[in-house]
């Protein structure tokens, strides 16, 4: 899933790409992708592009007064086009959701594997209208999250870390990815409670969010959206690696499975050498 720093990289890929550029049309390959109905997308039509922006995990589009906003939630993705087709796409089966084009015959495409699609587009003129965006907390690479805001946040709340990491009214644009990231780095176990951190923990982890976001955001500069996916993957140090070796320590990188997701984490780096208990692991072991 693309979070804070593949977010982040596909605004400055778009911005260059994108702005200056006016709309010939915008369509929908899959009607339950696009969330507002007023304005109609026809109103995209002949508006200028002039600017790309994040929020938390929402990327933004400004089209004139308007703003065509896009979460690209677990399997979304955005796909640039110098040479899109005429033709409207057809509504099917196909992982294409959403497309937009340029009168110069360039474009993107958002693409969604699966037959559930969970992409979300919307139209608005002022972005905070899309609830996920005004729900947002604090974004982590923004100057005035200090120390001091992020033991605010983490106070009197006796929730594990890893979720609170990946809340996105707590902390925007963290996800399952980069909250393994961030827990492995400050050498945390997921589960501890958010409001048991010590101040110096608290501050530890504020220094660790910043540079494990900021160092993600400087490796994927400059990639295009196609190459972003496989820099994602290969900069992780043990999220999705379960099995494999730990770069710090060597141990053997163990995984915590949920309905639908899973976290992975170092047992020495962060549990004191323990494993978690994995529910769904004990359950088949019964
Ligand atoms: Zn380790």
């Amino acid at each position: 899933m693309p979070e804070l720093p593949e977010v982040e990289s596909l605004a400055a890929d778009l911005r260059e790409r994108a702005v200056g550029r006016v709309v010939e049309r915008a369509d929908v390959a899959e009607f339950s992708v696009l969330k507002t109905y007023d304005p109609p997308l026809t109103a995209l039509a002949g508006t200028t592009i002039t600017g790309t922006a994040r929020y938390g995990k929402f990327l933004d589009l400004t089209a004139g007064p308007l703003h065509l906003i896009t979460h690209l939630a677990r399997a979304g993705w955005l796909r640039w086009r110098d040479d899109l087709p005429q033709a409207p796409p057809r509504p099917g089966k196909g992982p294409l959701a959403f497309r937009l084009r340029f009168t110069d015959g360039a474009g993107f495409d958002l693409t969604e594997a699966g037959t559930r699609k969970r992409l979300a587009v919307y139209l608005v003129s002022d972005p905070f209208a899309v609830p996920g965006i005004a729900a947002l907390g604090p974004d982590p690479l923004a100057p005035d999250f200090t120390p001091d805001v992020l033991a605010g946040l983490l106070a009197d709340r006796r929730t594990q870390i890893k979720g609170v990491l990946r809340d996105q009214r707590i902390i925007a644009g963290i996800g399952n990815a980069y909250s393994d990231e961030i827990l492995h780095a400050a050498r945390m176990s997921p589960f501890r409670l958010a409001s048991s951190l010590s101040a110096d923990e608290v501050t530890g982890l504020h220094e660790v969010i910043i540079t494990t976001l900021w160092s993600a955001v400087g490796r994927s500069a400059g990639l295009t959206a196609a190459d972003l996916k496989s820099e994602k993957k290969a900069g992780l140090a043990v999220h999705g690696r379960a099995g494999q070796a730990c770069p710090v320590c060597g141990d053997v990188i163990r995984e915590v499975s949920f309905a639908d997701s899973a976290l992975q984490y170092c047992p020495t780096c962060q549990t004191g050498g323990k494993p978690l208990a994995d529910r769904r692991l004990s359950r088949l072991l019964k």
